[in-house]
């Protein structure tokens, strides 16, 4: 007889944010080791939204979190706009399944109905820190009233909530694939509400129910849930289920310690939200590249990962569960990594809208992108071209008053004459014979070629530091090199 072959349970990984707003980047970061994880072991990514909290929802937040995966390149292969076998994806849409689990859960005794109201709630609190063990049967609830009085009171739509009967004495224990060996008492935690009186979930039943009907294997998440997780245990060990593996992300810190929360990050001018970081022109690649390092590291030297890359190497075993520092600085190296590893017209493309911005009158595209080759390896972002190398497309209307003060001698404006004068005389304006003529220029007058480097990338540039000087000038072509030498000459030997 044939034996039918055994099949491990697919990886399925879901990414579950609450549109209450737009995605930020911690949020990102959490969908992106979701989708790299799923990616590495051939599993699939959920996109689930959970919006039962109608009071904080967001109109366009769940579009907004669409988008931004998107612009990052991370695929989703279920969700709301892609369907899929265990839909429909938005939690509002499936509120008749929680209620059937939430109604089980009192059947068997796992749960109550509980007629709180705000005022009762109050007045416990004065003397207990929480309603469950030990306060439960003080209140007006389904396990301190006739079962006849609490269905009448259910028929008359009293308002009500229904609570989860958390156990007396029980170490609820879970493995975090991060943290490791977790343990909690059950005197900990409250009788969590589980349909609220607007007879919506809460975030606790509602997830669980779905990541077990949607045939979630791992749960990854912020740090900041790890609370949430033995209320979850409870929940699966009383609805017969076998829980996902758990893996809790490590915390990111702002660059000053603490938390990085919307707040400090404002405080600190990081733009929490990622939306901000694709209008302010970072790299989708380049994100990515910042996000996975934070609390990933791939386990050598290596740095600069694309997406696809990432997807080949990465792990949770990789994952640290040290909080992760938020470095903008690290973002802005990465930026410009990422921009390096562009097609020269693609890098054109972006340094050109910046050019428009600025003023910059358009080079013709030839131009560009030969000044995109010049700059490229000293970019953090496309804008820089419009500032920093600005000098590439405008004569520069400032000297460095430090560069003119070290590098301007007594004899630079007679060199940089010289100079000007063999550029108008050479035939072929190529790099190796712009530097035989300076070498030459430098032998006639017996100083070393730097006494006319510095001052001849003064005077075309305005600064002292930038690309090869050679290729510098050539990309500015003869007349404009020649113009701005004699500029140079007659404005700072005055
Ligand atoms: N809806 C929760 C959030 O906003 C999901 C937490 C989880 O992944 O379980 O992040």
């Amino acid at each position: 007889m044939c034996k039918q072959a055994f099949n491990p349970p697919a990886v399925r990984v879901r990414f579950a944010p609450s549109p209450t707003g737009y995605l930020h980047i911690g949020g990102l970061r959490t969908a992106l080791y979701g989708y790299l994880f799923a990616r590495r072991q051939g599993g699939s990514l959920v996109l689930r939204i959970e919006d039962t909290d109608r009071t904080r929802f967001v109109a366009d937040a769940e579009n907004d979190i669409v988008q931004a995966l998107q612009w990052c390149g991370l695929e989703v292969d279920e969700g709301p706009e892609q369907g899929g076998r265990y839909g429909p994806y938005r939690q509002s849409e499936r509120q008749s399944l929680y209620v059937k689990y939430a109604e089980s859960l009192v059947a068997s005794g796992h749960a109550y109905y509980a007629f709180d109201t705000p005022d009762s709630i109050a007045e416990l609190r004065k003397t207990s820190a929480a309603y469950g063990i030990g306060t439960r049967l003080q209140m007006d609830n389904s396990l301190t009233q006739s079962s006849e009085i609490v269905r009448q009171r259910l028929d008359a739509k009293e308002s009500h909530v229904i609570r989860l009967c958390v156990p007396e004495h029980e170490i609820i224990r879970f493995h975090d694939r991060i943290k490791g060996e977790v343990k909690v008492a059950s005197e900990s935690i409250d009788d969590q509400v589980l349909i609220k009186s607007d007879g919506m979930p809460t975030y606790h039943l509602a997830n669980v129910v779905d990541d077990h009907h949607m045939a979630i294997s791992h749960v990854i998440r912020g740090d900041e849930w790890i609370p949430s997780t033995p209320k979850h245990i409870l929940l699966y060990q009383m609805l017969g289920w076998q829980p996902p593996v758990v893996a809790h992300l490590p915390l990111i810190l702002s660059p000053t310690g603490g938390k990085l929360s919307k707040r400090s990050a404002e405080r600190q001018g990081i733009p929490i939200n990622v939306r901000d970081y694709r209008a302010l022109g970072y790299e989708p690649q380049a994100v990515v590249n910042f996000l996975a390092f934070l609390g990933w590291n791939p386990g050598s030297e290596e740095e600069v990962f694309g997406l696809k890359e990432l997807e080949q190497v990465f792990s949770l075993e990789r994952v640290g569960s040290a909080p992760a520092q938020f470095d903008l600085n690290k973002l802005n190296w990465f930026n410009g990594q990422h921009l390096r590893r562009l097609e020269i017209p693609a890098l054109a493309d972006r340094v050109r809208f910046y050019l428009e911005k600025e003023g910059i009158q358009r080079p013709d595209h030839h131009d560009l992108e030969e000044v995109c080759l010049l700059v490229r390896d000293r970019l953090e972002h496309a804008k820089d071209v419009a500032r920093r190398f600005r000098y590439c497309f405008a004569d520069p209307d400032e000297f460095d008053p430090g560069g003119v003060k070290k590098r301007w001698k007594a004899d630079s404006a007679e060199l940089v004459q010289g100079y000007a004068a063999r550029l108008e005389s050479i035939k072929a304006f190529d790099e190796p014979t712009l530097e035989t003529q300076l070498r030459d220029l430098a032998a006639q007058h017996e100083v070393g070629a730097g006494r006319i480097i510095h001052p001849v990338r003064l005077a075309v540039s305005g600064t002292t530091a930038g690309p090869s000087l050679f290729a510098l000038l050539r990309v500015l072509g003869r007349d404009t090199c020649v113009r701005r030498l004699r500029n140079a000459v007659r404005i700072l030997s005055k």
